[in-house]
């Protein structure tokens, strides 16, 4: 049964101090003791209960990664708040997300963003998260059913790019679809170890500054194979 979303108002308002204090205790790694007004106004903004499976809802409020099906998670409301606190978003940013997932995170980035182009390889969750997303009235979204690691070119440059699976390490092509003075957040890593969240800055020459923020643990980012139905 679904529950009134006032219901959740208690929770949630836990959720954001935990938020709040886990970004103050991870300081030493991220080097921001506090988060931006912003971002936790997004993060008290998006209803998360609407994101999970309704036998996950009474936990959708904990500061927990939670399975979604297909062997997939909806991350952490921590690491999708810092991920989202380092992309250091303006207004009238365009973002690229590599991820989808349930699109959790995109609607946190579309909070704090002119536009979000966000691309999921598992269909079914691609289609879930358009009928969410388009339910929720997040009108500066598009989705795309299809490979990360193509990125999405035609939309190319892009002011910041997020990846919310882990790749083992960047790939060239999201690098070049970075404009310069471009932020981009991502894991990076080998599926089943300790990934790093590093935070990288395109230069005018093309290069990338990159500094390790936090150990994480995501999905790994998969090179889709013929099993996978793309179009
Ligand atoms: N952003 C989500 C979490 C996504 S979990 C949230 O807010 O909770 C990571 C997602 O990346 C999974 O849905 C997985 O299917 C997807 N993924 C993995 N490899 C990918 C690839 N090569 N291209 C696009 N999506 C990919």
């Amino acid at each position: 049964m679904d529950r009134d979303p006032s219901a959740f108002a208690e929770e949630l308002r836990i959720l954001v101090d935990t938020i709040a204090n886990e970004a103050h205790d991870s300081a030493g790694w991220t080097g921001r003791s506090a988060l931006s007004p912003r971002v936790m106004a997004a993060m008290r903004e998006v209803p998360r209960h609407l994101f999970v499976p309704p036998g996950e809802r009474a936990y959708a409020y904990v500061n927990r990664p939670l399975a979604i099906g297909h062997g997939q998670t909806i991350s952490q409301p921590f690491i999708v708040a810092v991920m989202s606190d380092l992309l250091d978003l303006e207004p009238t940013d365009r973002v690229l997300e590599i991820g989808t997932g349930c699109g959790y995170q995109t609607a946190v980035l579309a909070r704090l963003a002119r536009h979000v182009y966000s691309i999921e390889v598992v269909a079914e969750l691609a289609e879930d998260a358009a009928r969410r997303l388009h339910g929720l009235g997040c009108a500066n979204v598009s989705l795309r059913h299809g490979d990360g690691y193509a990125g999405w070119p035609e939309e190319a440059p892009f002011d910041a790019v997020i990846l919310t699976a882990a790749p083992p390490r960047l790939p060239q092509s999201l690098i070049d679809q970075l404009r310069p003075g471009g932020r981009l957040v991502a894991p990076l890593g080998l599926a089943h170890e300790t990934q790093m969240l590093c935070r990288c800055v395109k230069a005018a020459d093309g290069s990338l500054a990159r500094e390790d923020k936090l150990p994480v643990a995501f999905v790994p980012m998969v090179v889709p194979g013929p099993g996978h139905r793309l179009r």
